[in-house]
């Protein structure tokens, strides 16, 4: 081969291994540079009709589609660009367990019965998807060690234990480790301790997303690519929406796009906050070293208030998650910072090289819930995971399923909320900014 061409092909397979449509400096994702081919692609390209739309094809759109298809329902997603990619094939592969809220605050908000409906959808999702994959047969590396949440400070231990304490109540059994065997299951002693969901697990997060998405095909869920929901009408009883080239007219409607909602459905756009989140991966760490960073592949999601999260892929590299910013430049400089974190937890890895960075959006609410938001008649939001959708958003589309085939609002697993616009929405990003510097400091003074 000519050097030239030798460049070219290089050239190529490093393009392709990069996210679409996307900032460069979230575009260089480990998770695209292996994985399976995508689901057939197909434009929506001609009118039509169908019982259900769902509008974007991540994880809670997916889900939704497949249990609605293997209900017999006429359902169709249309995704702006290929399905899984949003966060659903960008996210750091952790299945957790729960919701943000600890069950005594569910309770509260939400009253005995539906807070314990809420309790169990939440803390048996990595199980239901993992039964999933099982079903359906799904090649996606995914594992079930067990999720922790380490804890620097005698502070944040107590807030742990009580969470045990919570759970408890609710027949989950969450287990209280000490520094040594927090040390022995991380490999990194800079913890006091850490609290273990044995019910946490984790996968290849786009292969996952692109075989949901199979899966929904093949039980006769049509999806279309490249298909963007440009605006949404009604014609009687109808929704119509518009996409580039043809008009969908559907009886309900679902919309699934969580960090990357535009002014589509109003207004959902602004119960939301987007917030980048950035990652970066090692090369495959050598036999010696797997048998001490996460040698049982546990997944982890540090309580610092600016958290990092990280867990070893199928292939021995070690994968480091946190915050991003709006900005390219800054985005970089917090990519070299999770770099440099990573050789301070683990300073075995000071020479070991990094091969990828990328992330994407996360979508926060205010109140840390996920909200299903009636947008009028037959419209349904599904969005605000606020980080941890994987498990739940496939377990949500069980709930979806149900909404969708009419079971009314009470019996749902999860309930029905106003779509409540953030005030000074406007003003989200150096808000952003402004709550994450606060948040260094305290975690800085150990606060
Ligand atoms: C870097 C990162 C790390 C994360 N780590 C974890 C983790 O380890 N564990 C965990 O549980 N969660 C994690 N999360 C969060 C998790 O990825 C999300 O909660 C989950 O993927 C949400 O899925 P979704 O289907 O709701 O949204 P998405 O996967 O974001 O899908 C939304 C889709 O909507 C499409 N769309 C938007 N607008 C339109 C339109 N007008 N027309 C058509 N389509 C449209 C988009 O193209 C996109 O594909 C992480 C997220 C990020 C970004």
């Amino acid at each position: 081969m000519t050097e030239e061409r030798e460049n070219w092909v290089s050239q190529v397979k490093v393009l392709r291994q990069m996210i679409e449509n996307t900032p460069p400096s979230l575009s260089n994702s480990l998770w695209t540079a292996c994985t399976e081919d995508k689901p057939a692609q197909s434009r929506f390209l001609a009118d039509a009709d169908t019982d259900i739309a769902i509008i974007g094809g991540g994880v809670t759109g997916l889900s939704a589609a497949l249990h609605l298809a293997e209900a017999g329902q006429n359902v169709r997603v249309l995704e702006a660009q290929s399905p899984g990619w949003g966060a659903s094939g960008r996210n750091g592969g952790q299945l957790n367990p729960g919701l943000h809220n600890d069950p005594e605050q569910v309770v509260r908000d939400f009253g005995p019965e539906m807070g314990a409906r809420m309790l169990a959808l939440s803390s048996g999702a990595p199980a239901y998807t993992m039964a999933l994959i099982a079903r359906l047969g799904l090649q996606c590396d995914a594992v079930m060690p067990g999720w922790i949440q380490p804890g620097h400070t005698t502070r944040v231990m107590r807030t742990l234990a009580d969470r045990a304490r919570q759970w408890a109540a609710h027949g989950v059994d969450l287990h209280m480790l000490d520094a040594h065997e927090t040390a022995a299951i991380l490999g990194t002693d800079i913890y006091q301790g850490a609290l273990l969901h044995p019910n946490g697990a984790n996968l290849h997060p786009l292969n996952y997303t692109r075989g949901l998405a199979k899966a929904a095909q093949r039980a006769g869920a049509v999806i279309h690519t490249d298909t963007p929901v440009t605006d949404i009408t009604r014609e009687g009883s109808a929704h119509v929406l518009h996409t580039p080239q043809a008009t969908l007219r559907a009886r309900r409607v679902i919309v699934c796009t969580n960090g990357y909602t535009g002014d589509i459905a109003p207004p959902l756009g602004r119960t939301l906050v987007p917030v980048v989140s950035a990652q970066v991966a090692t090369a495959p760490l050598p036999a010696a070293l797997l048998e001490k960073i996460l040698p049982q592949r546990h997944a982890a999601s540090d309580t610092r208030r600016v958290m990092v999260y990280y867990k070893r892929d199928g292939a021995g590299r070690l994968l480091m998650g946190g915050r991003g910013d709006y900005n390219e430049t800054t985005t970089l400089k917090l990519q070299e910072n999770l770099r440099q974190i990573t050789r301070q937890m683990f300073p075995e890895l000071r020479d070991t090289p990094f091969d990828y960075a990328w992330g994407g959006n996360v979508a926060m609410t205010i109140d840390h819930y996920p909200h299903l938001s009636p947008l009028g008649p037959d419209m349904l939001g599904a969005t605000g995971y606020n980080g941890r959708g994987m498990a739940l958003a496939t377990a949500m589309g069980r709930v979806l399923r149900d909404w969708a085939m009419g079971a009314p609002a009470h019996t749902l697993d999860f309930p029905l909320t106003p779509a409540r616009p953030i005030p000074f929405h406007w003003a989200r990003k150096p808000a952003v900014r402004a709550a994450v510097k606060l948040y260094q400091l305290q975690d800085a003074l150990r606060l």
